[in-house]
């Protein structure tokens, strides 16, 4: 089954796309923690970081720069953002393509 996010890449189901390469994409939370909230997703699909291979692992330097390049976009380069990634249950991962979340635009508070 393609992954959630894989839908959103083939235009199957609709989001707000921002950034898009040929190997990344990148689009609006549908339900933003913070003022920006964006997703940055490599259009290969892996399902979570342990899942990980040094082919797979490599596109997430160009999620790295979606991310720089996208907080510019953005106007919150200077001011700060936080970028998170999680992994399985307790970190709250829900959908199983890994991302990036570019999260800014507002005081974040503490990491926790
Ligand atoms: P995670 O919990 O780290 O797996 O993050 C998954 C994120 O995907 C959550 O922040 C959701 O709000 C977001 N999300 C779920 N469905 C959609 C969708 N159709 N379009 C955009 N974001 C979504």
């Amino acid at each position: 089954m393609p992954s959630l996010f894989t839908k959103i890449i083939r235009r199957e189901i609709p989001a707000k796309i921002v950034y898009e390469t040929d190997r990344v994409i990148a689009f609006h939370d549908i339900s933003p923690m913070a003022k920006v909230h964006i997703l940055i997703v490599p259009k290969q699909e892996t399902a979570t970081i342990n899942d990980f291979n040094e082919s797979s692992a490599s596109v997430m330097a160009d999620c790295f720069l979606a991310a720089k390049q996208i907080a510019q976009d953005f106007g919150i380069a200077e001011s700060g953002y936080r970028v998170v990634m999680n992994c399985n249950g307790d970190a709250g991962q829900t959908v199983f393509h890994v991302h990036l979340h570019l999260l800014g635009g507002e005081p974040l508070g503490g990491f926790a």
